[in-house]
């Protein structure tokens, strides 16, 4: 239609470079731009190909991705689309862990760590925001909240009149992703700013952990961490994404001391986070995740601080089915079952109105009608996935079990080299 012609669609393409390439950023963006603009229409998202035959970008380059975009055709023509080039090159290095609990204390052999850093992008964390699936918008919603602060940060509002808190709250069943796409976020957001800031961290607090064995001390144990989250904040030029998991663990206390069965140190624990946080919403370069899978057990003000509470639910069939597909493909994909080809979510949904009505293509079984009836019945395994409530974490271990009963415990002649840590899956797949 006319007015879809004149719309512009924002389109990331995320360049990722080889580990210790050593091209300048600009001069690869400007050759990955000149390239796109050799196509007449952009598949979205998609895999760029064909760029190996510019020897500086092949000699420097892994992957270019088209991310992802809410615009509703498969593909876009150049004038259509506001193309925004990423060019970043993933952190090589582990998490380190920072902050131990029992640092200054003497004689106290409680070692867990408080919390731990890592550098942003980080290459432990590539793929994750992709294999993600979530029947609604869920990602689409974050990445426009960030948006939206960097507008109006930008734009200096006044606080006074506007104001939001840099904080999100993820909450749901166990399993179903909260954690995980915290740090996919923090690993996209390093890319999609990377053009504003020169690097970017996640901090990842265990909540657990903070509650000192001695519990007095985990007051001072949160002033500590926040002094520290302070001074990397410090940096203006570097984006910090503190990831606070559980965050029900810090703050119930506040509800229990009122109810009278905690001590009041939890309160004050508490209360030192809610003071630290509302002092971090003044810095442009941060932002706070937290999870819950108990959302009423988390102190209300600090619910009433987070700009986004968001719900994360369990996988709908459709979601399901996603998650099975990249599943299936990946074990095609690595030799372990031989190749056919498996139907998208929409292929399959079209197979499905189709087959209520049309019964008589049984006999052919050609690749189009193999590839069909593995969809048929991948779709029906995950309507039964559903119907038992199975969590994003359980899915994913399905074809570990399945392979295992298929294998046969009694048969298998394990290869030395691969195998030898293999722990006994449970017989049944849990529900969660
Ligand atoms: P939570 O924090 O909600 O308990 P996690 O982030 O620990 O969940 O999830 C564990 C793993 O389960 C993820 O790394 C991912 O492999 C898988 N998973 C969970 N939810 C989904 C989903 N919606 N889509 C794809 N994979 C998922």
């Amino acid at each position: 239609s006319m007015a879809q012609e004149r719309i512009k669609w924002t389109v990331h393409v995320e360049v990722r470079l080889k580990p210790r390439a050593a091209a300048r950023f600009e001069t690869i963006r400007s050759l990955v731009s000149s390239y796109i603009a050799s196509f007449e229409r952009i598949a979205i998202p998609s895999t760029l190909q064909g760029w190996n035959d510019i020897p500086e970008l092949s000699s420097s380059v892994e992957h270019i991705v088209v991310c992802e975009s809410p615009c509703p055709s498969p593909s876009l023509t150049l004038d259509q689309m506001s193309l925004q080039i990423h060019v970043y090159q993933p952190s090589q290095s582990d998490s380190f862990e920072e902050f131990s609990n029992s640092a200054g204390s003497v004689g106290d052999d409680d070692n867990t760590m408080a919390a731990s850093v890592c550098e942003l992008p980080n290459r432990g964390w590539e793929g994750l925001w992709d294999s993600l699936i979530y029947a609604d918008e869920i990602k689409f919603k974050l990445l426009d909240y960030i948006h939206a602060t960097l507008v109006f940060s930008d734009a200096n509002v006044d606080f006074n009149l506007i104001s939001w808190n840099r904080v999100v709250l993820l909450h749901g069943p166990p399993g179903t992703g909260k954690t995980s796409l915290c740090r996919a976020l923090a690993q996209k957001l390093s890319i999609r700013l990377s053009h504003r800031y020169s690097h970017a961290r996640l901090l990842e607090i265990n909540s657990h952990s903070l509650f000192s064995r001695w519990f007095s001390e985990s007051g001072k144990l949160v002033q500590r961490l926040f002094n520290s989250i302070t001074e990397l904040v410090d940096d203006e030029d570097g984006f910090v994404v503190v990831l606070i998991d559980e965050v029900e663990s810090l703050t119930a206390a506040r509800a229990g001391a009122m109810a009278g069965t905690e001590p009041s140190d939890g309160l004050r624990v508490v209360n030192a986070l809610l003071t630290q946080l509302d002092k971090l919403k003044h810095r442009k370069n941060v932002l706070i995740m937290s999870t819950s899978n108990l959302v009423k057990a988390i102190d209300c003000a600090f619910v009433d601080r987070a700009d986004i509470v968001q719900y994360v639910d369990l996988p709908s069939r459709e979601a399901i089915y996603e998650i099975l597909r990249t599943c299936v493909c990946e074990i095609m994909q690595k030799g372990i079952l031989s190749l056919t080809g498996v139907p998208t979510l929409k292929q399959v949904q079209m197979y499905e109105l189709s087959t209520k009505t049309d019964q008589t293509s049984k006999s052919s079984v050609d690749a189009h009608q193999r590839s069909k009836n593995v969809g048929l019945r991948l779709l029906a395994l995950a309507a039964q996935c559903r119907a038992q409530g199975m969590s994003g974490r359980a899915l994913r271990r399905l074809p570990v079990i399945a392979m295992a009963r298929f294998i046969g415990v009694g048969n298998v002649l394990f290869s030395s080299s691969s195998t030898s840590a293999v722990k006994g899956p449970k017989p049944v797949p849990s529900s969660q």
